[in-house]
Protein backbone atom coordinates (compact mmCIF):
# COMPACT_ATOMS: atom_id res chain seq x y z
CA UNK A 1 0.00 0.00 0.00
CA UNK A 2 2.02 2.78 -1.73
CA UNK A 3 -0.31 5.88 0.18
CA UNK A 4 -0.08 3.95 3.58
CA UNK A 5 3.52 3.96 3.40
CA UNK A 6 3.72 7.49 2.46
CA UNK A 7 1.74 8.68 5.32
CA UNK A 8 3.45 7.13 7.31
CA UNK A 9 6.02 9.51 7.57
CA UNK A 10 3.87 11.95 9.34
CA UNK A 11 3.89 9.91 12.11
CA UNK A 12 7.59 10.87 13.60
CA UNK A 13 6.49 14.65 12.82
CA UNK A 14 3.17 14.42 15.21
CA UNK A 15 5.38 12.71 18.39
CA UNK A 16 7.60 15.83 18.07
CA UNK A 17 5.19 18.35 17.60
CA UNK A 18 2.25 19.73 19.53
CA UNK A 19 0.18 19.69 17.13
CA UNK A 20 -3.63 19.79 17.01
CA UNK A 21 -4.79 16.34 16.20
CA UNK A 22 -7.07 17.90 13.55
CA UNK A 23 -4.31 17.98 11.77
CA UNK A 24 -3.51 14.52 11.85
CA UNK A 25 -6.71 14.19 11.17
CA UNK A 26 -7.17 16.51 7.78
CA UNK A 27 -3.48 15.50 6.51
CA UNK A 28 -4.33 12.19 6.42
CA UNK A 29 -6.37 11.94 3.56
CA UNK A 30 -7.10 13.72 -0.18
CA UNK A 31 -9.58 16.86 -0.22
CA UNK A 32 -10.90 15.46 -3.68
CA UNK A 33 -9.88 12.50 -6.15
CA UNK A 34 -11.36 12.47 -9.68
CA UNK A 35 -10.41 9.70 -11.91
CA UNK A 36 -11.59 10.09 -15.66
CA UNK A 37 -11.84 7.69 -18.51
CA UNK A 38 -10.52 9.51 -21.51
CA UNK A 39 -11.35 8.55 -24.92
CA UNK A 40 -8.32 8.70 -27.63
CA UNK A 41 -8.63 8.57 -31.51
CA UNK A 42 -5.76 6.22 -32.31
CA UNK A 43 -3.99 6.53 -35.87
CA UNK A 44 -5.42 4.17 -37.37
CA UNK A 45 -9.07 5.12 -36.52
CA UNK A 46 -9.73 2.79 -33.59
CA UNK A 47 -10.77 4.18 -29.93
CA UNK A 48 -8.70 3.63 -27.12
CA UNK A 49 -9.65 4.95 -23.78
CA UNK A 50 -6.61 5.93 -21.35
CA UNK A 51 -7.58 5.95 -17.25
CA UNK A 52 -6.73 10.04 -16.06
CA UNK A 53 -6.12 11.04 -12.52
CA UNK A 54 -6.42 14.02 -10.29
CA UNK A 55 -6.00 14.16 -6.93
CA UNK A 56 -6.03 17.77 -4.94
CA UNK A 57 -4.77 16.67 -1.60
CA UNK A 58 -4.82 19.88 0.74
CA UNK A 59 -5.76 23.59 -0.07
CA UNK A 60 -5.36 24.86 2.70
CA UNK A 61 -2.37 27.11 2.14
CA UNK A 62 -3.34 27.86 -1.49
CA UNK A 63 -4.68 26.72 -4.63
CA UNK A 64 -3.35 23.10 -5.28
CA UNK A 65 0.14 22.46 -7.47
CA UNK A 66 1.30 19.32 -9.02
CA UNK A 67 2.84 17.59 -12.08
CA UNK A 68 1.14 15.23 -14.72
CA UNK A 69 2.73 11.87 -15.11
CA UNK A 70 2.00 9.64 -18.16
CA UNK A 71 3.38 6.07 -17.24
CA UNK A 72 1.67 2.60 -17.52
CA UNK A 73 2.36 2.53 -13.87
CA UNK A 74 0.60 5.26 -12.83
CA UNK A 75 -2.64 4.19 -10.52
CA UNK A 76 -4.66 6.12 -7.65
CA UNK A 77 -2.40 4.86 -4.94
CA UNK A 78 0.64 6.59 -6.65
CA UNK A 79 -1.07 9.37 -7.76
CA UNK A 80 -2.72 10.09 -3.91
CA UNK A 81 1.07 9.48 -2.79
CA UNK A 82 2.62 11.98 -5.03
CA UNK A 83 0.05 14.79 -4.36
CA UNK A 84 0.46 13.87 -0.65
CA UNK A 85 4.57 15.00 -1.13
CA UNK A 86 3.58 17.78 -3.18
CA UNK A 87 1.14 18.98 -0.41
CA UNK A 88 4.24 18.83 2.49
CA UNK A 89 6.70 20.34 -0.28
CA UNK A 90 5.25 23.11 -1.20
CA UNK A 91 5.12 23.73 2.59
CA UNK A 92 8.94 22.96 3.17
CA UNK A 93 9.59 25.29 0.46
CA UNK A 94 7.21 27.91 2.11
CA UNK A 95 5.08 28.70 -1.59
CA UNK A 96 1.41 29.96 -1.40
CA UNK A 97 0.55 26.41 -2.83
CA UNK A 98 -1.59 23.25 -1.41
CA UNK A 99 -0.67 19.77 -3.21
CA UNK A 100 -1.91 17.89 -5.88
CA UNK A 101 -1.48 15.26 -8.32
CA UNK A 102 -2.03 13.68 -12.06
CA UNK A 103 -1.73 11.37 -14.15
CA UNK A 104 -2.06 8.59 -16.93
CA UNK A 105 -2.32 5.16 -16.89
CA UNK A 106 -0.54 4.54 -20.42
CA UNK A 107 2.81 3.76 -22.03
CA UNK A 108 3.37 6.95 -24.22
CA UNK A 109 6.22 5.40 -26.17
CA UNK A 110 3.85 3.36 -27.93
CA UNK A 111 2.17 6.06 -29.00
CA UNK A 112 2.79 8.44 -31.92
CA UNK A 113 3.12 12.17 -31.22
CA UNK A 114 -0.26 12.95 -32.73
CA UNK A 115 -1.71 10.18 -30.37
CA UNK A 116 -0.21 12.17 -27.48
CA UNK A 117 -1.57 15.16 -28.09
CA UNK A 118 -5.02 14.14 -28.56
CA UNK A 119 -4.53 12.15 -25.05
CA UNK A 120 -2.68 15.47 -23.85
CA UNK A 121 -5.61 17.43 -24.48
CA UNK A 122 -8.05 15.21 -23.34
CA UNK A 123 -6.95 15.20 -20.17
CA UNK A 124 -7.76 18.26 -20.18
CA UNK A 125 -11.19 18.33 -21.49
CA UNK A 126 -11.23 15.71 -18.78
CA UNK A 127 -10.69 17.74 -15.60
CA UNK A 128 -10.90 21.50 -16.78
CA UNK A 129 -13.85 21.87 -14.57
CA UNK A 130 -11.70 21.16 -11.28
CA UNK A 131 -8.05 23.31 -12.82
CA UNK A 132 -7.46 26.75 -13.03
CA UNK A 133 -4.63 29.34 -12.19
CA UNK A 134 -6.46 30.04 -8.41
CA UNK A 135 -7.17 26.43 -8.13
CA UNK A 136 -5.07 23.67 -9.61
CA UNK A 137 -2.21 24.41 -11.50
CA UNK A 138 -0.41 21.32 -13.24
CA UNK A 139 3.02 20.87 -14.30
CA UNK A 140 5.53 18.47 -16.57
CA UNK A 141 6.41 15.12 -14.52
CA UNK A 142 7.34 11.89 -15.75
CA UNK A 143 6.81 10.89 -19.56
CA UNK A 144 5.75 14.78 -19.20
CA UNK A 145 7.88 17.47 -20.80
CA UNK A 146 7.23 21.41 -22.15
CA UNK A 147 5.90 20.53 -25.41
CA UNK A 148 2.78 18.31 -23.96
CA UNK A 149 2.52 21.39 -21.30
CA UNK A 150 2.17 23.84 -24.62
CA UNK A 151 -0.66 21.77 -25.99
CA UNK A 152 -2.76 21.55 -22.48
CA UNK A 153 -2.32 25.32 -21.86
CA UNK A 154 -3.89 26.09 -25.39
CA UNK A 155 -6.50 22.91 -24.80
CA UNK A 156 -7.30 24.91 -21.47
CA UNK A 157 -7.22 28.20 -23.24
CA UNK A 158 -9.71 26.85 -26.03
CA UNK A 159 -12.42 25.56 -23.35
CA UNK A 160 -12.50 28.76 -21.10
CA UNK A 161 -12.55 31.23 -24.31
CA UNK A 162 -9.72 32.92 -23.15
CA UNK A 163 -5.49 33.22 -22.12
CA UNK A 164 -5.17 31.89 -19.07
CA UNK A 165 -1.59 31.24 -19.16
CA UNK A 166 -0.91 30.52 -15.34
CA UNK A 167 -2.75 27.93 -15.67
CA UNK A 168 -0.14 25.17 -16.23
CA UNK A 169 3.62 25.82 -15.49
CA UNK A 170 6.62 23.98 -17.09
CA UNK A 171 5.33 25.22 -20.28
CA UNK A 172 7.75 26.15 -23.76
CA UNK A 173 9.47 29.56 -23.19
CA UNK A 174 7.56 30.73 -26.62
CA UNK A 175 3.83 30.17 -24.56
CA UNK A 176 5.00 32.27 -21.54
CA UNK A 177 6.76 29.15 -20.16
CA UNK A 178 9.88 30.73 -17.66
CA UNK A 179 13.78 31.52 -17.70
CA UNK A 180 15.25 28.38 -16.17
CA UNK A 181 12.23 26.18 -15.23
CA UNK A 182 13.80 23.02 -17.47
CA UNK A 183 16.74 22.82 -15.59
CA UNK A 184 15.34 24.21 -11.86
CA UNK A 185 14.82 20.59 -10.33
CA UNK A 186 18.52 19.46 -11.20
CA UNK A 187 19.60 22.65 -10.31
CA UNK A 188 17.99 23.28 -6.73
CA UNK A 189 18.82 19.92 -5.85
CA UNK A 190 22.72 20.92 -6.18
CA UNK A 191 21.87 24.00 -4.16
CA UNK A 192 20.74 21.65 -1.29
CA UNK A 193 23.63 19.47 -1.99
CA UNK A 194 26.01 22.63 -1.20
CA UNK A 195 24.15 23.47 1.47
CA UNK A 196 24.39 19.95 2.78
CA UNK A 197 28.13 20.11 2.26
CA UNK A 198 28.59 23.30 3.71
CA UNK A 199 27.19 22.21 6.91
CA UNK A 200 27.69 18.74 7.74
CA UNK A 201 31.13 17.85 5.66
CA UNK A 202 32.84 21.12 5.05
CA UNK A 203 36.45 19.96 4.62
CA UNK A 204 35.59 17.05 2.17
CA UNK A 205 37.59 16.31 -0.98
CA UNK A 206 36.27 16.44 -4.47
CA UNK A 207 32.98 14.55 -4.12
CA UNK A 208 32.14 11.44 -6.54
CA UNK A 209 28.59 10.96 -7.88
CA UNK A 210 26.12 8.49 -8.78
CA UNK A 211 22.83 9.05 -10.80
CA UNK A 212 20.13 7.06 -11.28
CA UNK A 213 18.12 8.55 -14.18
CA UNK A 214 18.81 10.37 -16.64
CA UNK A 215 15.86 12.32 -17.66
CA UNK A 216 14.90 15.73 -17.18
CA UNK A 217 15.73 16.17 -13.53
CA UNK A 218 19.05 13.62 -13.38
CA UNK A 219 20.27 15.22 -16.92
CA UNK A 220 20.38 18.64 -15.70
CA UNK A 221 21.72 17.70 -12.38
CA UNK A 222 24.52 15.90 -14.02
CA UNK A 223 25.40 18.45 -15.90
CA UNK A 224 25.23 21.45 -13.69
CA UNK A 225 27.61 19.26 -10.37
CA UNK A 226 30.14 18.44 -13.37
CA UNK A 227 30.21 22.24 -14.37
CA UNK A 228 30.89 22.99 -10.82
CA UNK A 229 33.77 20.35 -10.79
CA UNK A 230 32.38 17.28 -8.84
CA UNK A 231 33.05 14.06 -10.65
CA UNK A 232 29.99 12.48 -11.76
CA UNK A 233 31.25 8.46 -12.37
CA UNK A 234 28.30 6.75 -12.78
CA UNK A 235 24.75 7.19 -14.68
CA UNK A 236 21.65 5.12 -15.60
CA UNK A 237 18.52 5.02 -17.63
CA UNK A 238 15.51 2.72 -17.83
CA UNK A 239 18.02 0.46 -20.12
CA UNK A 240 21.00 0.13 -17.93
CA UNK A 241 23.61 1.66 -16.16
CA UNK A 242 27.54 2.95 -17.32
CA UNK A 243 30.89 3.59 -15.09
CA UNK A 244 33.91 5.32 -15.27
CA UNK A 245 35.84 6.09 -11.70
CA UNK A 246 37.96 8.84 -13.75
CA UNK A 247 34.63 10.43 -14.49
CA UNK A 248 32.10 10.68 -17.07
CA UNK A 249 31.76 13.32 -20.26
CA UNK A 250 27.85 14.22 -19.01
CA UNK A 251 27.13 16.16 -22.17
CA UNK A 252 28.61 13.47 -24.60
CA UNK A 253 26.76 10.74 -22.98
CA UNK A 254 23.25 13.15 -23.48
CA UNK A 255 24.41 14.05 -27.22
CA UNK A 256 24.71 10.20 -28.15
CA UNK A 257 21.28 9.03 -26.14
CA UNK A 258 19.16 11.73 -28.02
CA UNK A 259 21.39 10.95 -31.45
CA UNK A 260 19.40 7.65 -31.17
CA UNK A 261 16.05 8.85 -31.32
CA UNK A 262 14.15 6.41 -33.09
CA UNK A 263 10.90 7.52 -31.81
CA UNK A 264 10.73 10.97 -33.43
CA UNK A 265 8.49 11.61 -31.22
CA UNK A 266 8.48 14.16 -27.53
CA UNK A 267 10.85 11.30 -26.01
CA UNK A 268 14.06 10.28 -26.11
CA UNK A 269 14.64 6.23 -27.04
CA UNK A 270 18.34 6.51 -27.26
CA UNK A 271 20.08 5.15 -23.66
CA UNK A 272 23.03 6.52 -21.50
CA UNK A 273 24.67 2.75 -22.84
CA UNK A 274 24.68 3.79 -26.50
CA UNK A 275 28.20 5.26 -24.86
CA UNK A 276 30.46 2.40 -25.95
CA UNK A 277 33.54 4.10 -23.97
CA UNK A 278 32.74 3.41 -20.91
CA UNK A 279 31.96 0.07 -18.59
CA UNK A 280 28.24 -0.97 -18.64
CA UNK A 281 26.57 -2.06 -15.39
CA UNK A 282 22.97 -3.37 -14.16
CA UNK A 283 20.68 -0.29 -12.38
CA UNK A 284 21.08 -2.23 -9.50
CA UNK A 285 24.94 -2.34 -9.53
CA UNK A 286 25.00 1.44 -9.67
CA UNK A 287 22.55 1.97 -6.55
CA UNK A 288 25.48 -0.45 -4.88
CA UNK A 289 28.74 1.88 -6.15
CA UNK A 290 31.13 3.16 -3.32
CA UNK A 291 30.79 6.89 -3.95
CA UNK A 292 30.67 10.06 -1.61
CA UNK A 293 26.77 10.83 -3.03
CA UNK A 294 24.26 8.46 -5.18
CA UNK A 295 21.62 10.37 -6.88
CA UNK A 296 18.18 9.39 -7.29
CA UNK A 297 16.33 10.86 -10.31
CA UNK A 298 14.61 7.75 -11.64
CA UNK A 299 11.08 6.44 -9.92
CA UNK A 300 9.78 5.76 -6.20
CA UNK A 301 10.92 2.92 -4.12
CA UNK A 302 14.65 2.31 -5.46
CA UNK A 303 16.07 1.67 -1.97
CA UNK A 304 13.84 -1.04 -0.31
CA UNK A 305 14.82 -3.16 2.52
CA UNK A 306 16.21 -5.36 0.16
CA UNK A 307 18.78 -3.47 -0.42
CA UNK A 308 19.75 -0.66 2.00
CA UNK A 309 22.28 -2.96 3.24
CA UNK A 310 24.04 -3.27 0.22
CA UNK A 311 24.24 0.90 -0.32
CA UNK A 312 27.79 1.78 0.35
CA UNK A 313 27.48 5.50 -0.87
CA UNK A 314 27.88 8.24 2.48
CA UNK A 315 24.73 10.17 1.46
CA UNK A 316 21.82 10.06 -0.74
CA UNK A 317 20.03 12.51 -2.61
CA UNK A 318 16.69 12.21 -3.46
CA UNK A 319 15.47 13.96 -6.74
CA UNK A 320 12.90 11.65 -7.18
CA UNK A 321 9.67 11.53 -5.10
CA UNK A 322 9.57 8.67 -2.99
CA UNK A 323 12.95 6.59 -4.03
CA UNK A 324 13.68 5.33 -0.36
CA UNK A 325 11.19 3.54 1.33
CA UNK A 326 10.20 4.05 4.97
CA UNK A 327 12.10 0.81 5.84
CA UNK A 328 14.75 1.25 4.35
CA UNK A 329 14.88 4.53 5.83
CA UNK A 330 15.61 3.26 9.06
CA UNK A 331 18.30 0.81 7.77
CA UNK A 332 20.26 3.84 6.21
CA UNK A 333 19.79 5.86 9.42
CA UNK A 334 21.01 3.28 11.22
CA UNK A 335 24.38 2.94 9.12
CA UNK A 336 24.77 6.59 9.45
CA UNK A 337 24.30 7.31 5.45
CA UNK A 338 21.88 10.82 5.21
CA UNK A 339 19.42 10.92 2.82
CA UNK A 340 18.87 14.67 1.63
CA UNK A 341 14.96 14.48 1.33
CA UNK A 342 12.64 14.38 -1.92
CA UNK A 343 10.73 17.47 -0.25
CA UNK A 344 13.72 19.44 0.11
CA UNK A 345 15.99 18.02 -2.93
CA UNK A 346 13.62 18.46 -5.39
CA UNK A 347 11.35 21.43 -4.43
CA UNK A 348 13.81 23.47 -7.03
CA UNK A 349 10.94 22.64 -10.12
CA UNK A 350 7.93 23.64 -8.00
CA UNK A 351 9.73 26.79 -6.81
CA UNK A 352 10.42 27.58 -10.48
CA UNK A 353 7.16 26.58 -11.62
CA UNK A 354 5.74 29.18 -8.98
CA UNK A 355 8.07 31.83 -10.21
CA UNK A 356 6.14 31.39 -13.48
CA UNK A 357 2.73 31.55 -12.36
CA UNK A 358 4.21 34.65 -10.58
CA UNK A 359 5.06 35.94 -14.34
CA UNK A 360 2.16 34.52 -15.98
CA UNK A 361 0.16 36.48 -13.60
CA UNK A 362 2.15 39.72 -13.36
CA UNK A 363 2.42 40.45 -17.47
CA UNK A 364 6.11 40.76 -16.28
CA UNK A 365 9.18 38.24 -17.08
CA UNK A 366 12.46 37.36 -15.86
CA UNK A 367 16.15 36.80 -17.16
CA UNK A 368 17.72 33.46 -15.84
CA UNK A 369 20.12 34.87 -13.40
CA UNK A 370 16.77 36.43 -11.65
CA UNK A 371 15.53 32.77 -11.41
CA UNK A 372 18.43 31.34 -10.20
CA UNK A 373 19.45 34.28 -7.85
CA UNK A 374 15.48 33.64 -6.28
CA UNK A 375 15.93 29.74 -6.38
CA UNK A 376 18.87 29.34 -4.51
CA UNK A 377 17.70 32.15 -1.55
CA UNK A 378 15.11 29.70 -1.06
CA UNK A 379 16.81 26.36 -1.18
CA UNK A 380 19.37 27.76 0.90
CA UNK A 381 17.18 29.55 3.37
CA UNK A 382 14.96 25.96 3.84
CA UNK A 383 17.82 24.01 4.06
CA UNK A 384 19.26 26.01 6.70
CA UNK A 385 15.63 25.71 8.67
CA UNK A 386 15.56 21.97 8.14
CA UNK A 387 19.27 21.15 9.47
CA UNK A 388 18.22 23.56 12.22
CA UNK A 389 15.25 21.57 12.97
CA UNK A 390 17.47 17.98 12.64
CA UNK A 391 20.02 19.45 15.19
CA UNK A 392 16.82 20.73 17.44
CA UNK A 393 15.11 17.35 17.42
CA UNK A 394 18.16 14.60 16.87
CA UNK A 395 16.60 13.38 14.19
CA UNK A 396 16.80 12.47 10.87
CA UNK A 397 17.07 15.28 7.75
CA UNK A 398 13.37 13.65 6.48
CA UNK A 399 11.78 14.23 9.57
CA UNK A 400 13.23 17.92 10.12
CA UNK A 401 11.82 18.76 6.65
CA UNK A 402 8.39 17.13 7.63
CA UNK A 403 8.31 19.01 10.66
CA UNK A 404 9.48 22.34 9.01
CA UNK A 405 6.46 21.79 6.65
CA UNK A 406 3.38 20.27 9.13
CA UNK A 407 4.38 23.36 11.01
CA UNK A 408 3.55 25.75 8.03
CA UNK A 409 0.12 23.25 7.22
CA UNK A 410 -0.57 23.03 11.18
CA UNK A 411 -0.25 27.09 11.50
CA UNK A 412 -2.66 27.53 7.95
CA UNK A 413 -4.89 24.83 9.00
CA UNK A 414 -5.72 25.83 12.93
CA UNK A 415 -6.05 29.56 11.95
CA UNK A 416 -9.03 28.42 10.15
CA UNK A 417 -10.37 27.38 13.31
CA UNK A 418 -10.32 24.05 15.17
CA UNK A 419 -12.37 22.23 18.02
CA UNK A 420 -10.61 24.17 20.76
CA UNK A 421 -11.03 27.28 19.25
CA UNK A 422 -14.50 27.14 19.01
CA UNK A 423 -14.91 25.39 22.47
CA UNK A 424 -13.43 28.54 23.78
CA UNK A 425 -16.15 30.50 22.80
P1 LIG B 1 11.94 11.81 -17.02
O1 LIG B 1 10.82 11.05 -17.61
O2 LIG B 1 12.47 12.98 -17.77
O3 LIG B 1 13.18 10.82 -16.71
C1 LIG B 1 13.08 9.64 -15.98
C2 LIG B 1 14.41 8.90 -16.17
O4 LIG B 1 14.45 7.76 -15.32
C3 LIG B 1 14.60 8.38 -17.60
O5 LIG B 1 15.96 8.59 -17.97
C4 LIG B 1 14.35 6.86 -17.47
O6 LIG B 1 15.03 6.11 -18.44
C5 LIG B 1 14.93 6.65 -16.07
N1 LIG B 1 14.52 5.41 -15.43
C6 LIG B 1 13.30 4.82 -15.35
N2 LIG B 1 13.37 3.67 -14.66
C7 LIG B 1 14.68 3.51 -14.30
C8 LIG B 1 15.40 2.52 -13.56
N3 LIG B 1 14.79 1.46 -13.07
N4 LIG B 1 16.72 2.69 -13.38
C9 LIG B 1 17.36 3.76 -13.89
N5 LIG B 1 16.74 4.74 -14.57
C10 LIG B 1 15.41 4.61 -14.77
O7 LIG B 1 11.44 12.23 -15.56
P2 LIG B 1 11.96 13.42 -14.66
O8 LIG B 1 11.11 14.59 -14.91
O9 LIG B 1 13.44 13.54 -14.77
O10 LIG B 1 11.57 12.87 -13.22
C11 LIG B 1 12.36 11.92 -12.52
C12 LIG B 1 11.93 11.89 -11.07
O11 LIG B 1 12.10 13.20 -10.51
C13 LIG B 1 10.45 11.52 -10.84
O12 LIG B 1 10.33 10.83 -9.62
C14 LIG B 1 9.78 12.87 -10.72
O13 LIG B 1 8.57 12.80 -9.98
C15 LIG B 1 10.86 13.63 -9.97
N6 LIG B 1 10.73 15.08 -10.11
C16 LIG B 1 10.90 15.67 -11.33
C17 LIG B 1 10.76 17.04 -11.42
C18 LIG B 1 10.97 17.77 -12.73
O14 LIG B 1 10.88 19.00 -12.74
N7 LIG B 1 11.27 17.10 -13.81
C19 LIG B 1 10.45 17.81 -10.29
C20 LIG B 1 10.33 17.17 -9.06
C21 LIG B 1 10.46 15.80 -8.99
Amino acid sequence: MMFELARQRLAPVFNLLDINEEVMIRLSVPKRTIVANIPVRMDDGTLRVFTGYRIQYDDTRGPTKGGIRFHPDVDMQEVTSLSFWMTVKCAVAGLPFGGAKGGVTVNPKELSLMEIERLSRGYIRAFADVLGEKRDIPAPDVYTNATIMGWMADEYAMIARRQEPGIITGKPLHLNGSKGREFATGQGALFALQEYLEHYKPSSEQMTIAVQGFGNAGFHFARIAQQCGYRVVAISDSQGAIYDPKGLNVLDVHRLKQEDNRLASVYCDGSVCNELDYETLSNEALLELNVDVLVLAALENQITEQNAHQIQAKTVLEIANGPVSPDADQILEAREIDVIPDVLANAGGVIVSYFEWVQNRSGMYWEEAEVEQQLKKIMVKESQSIFDHAKKHKCSLRTAAYVHGVERLAGAIDQRGNHKLFKSV
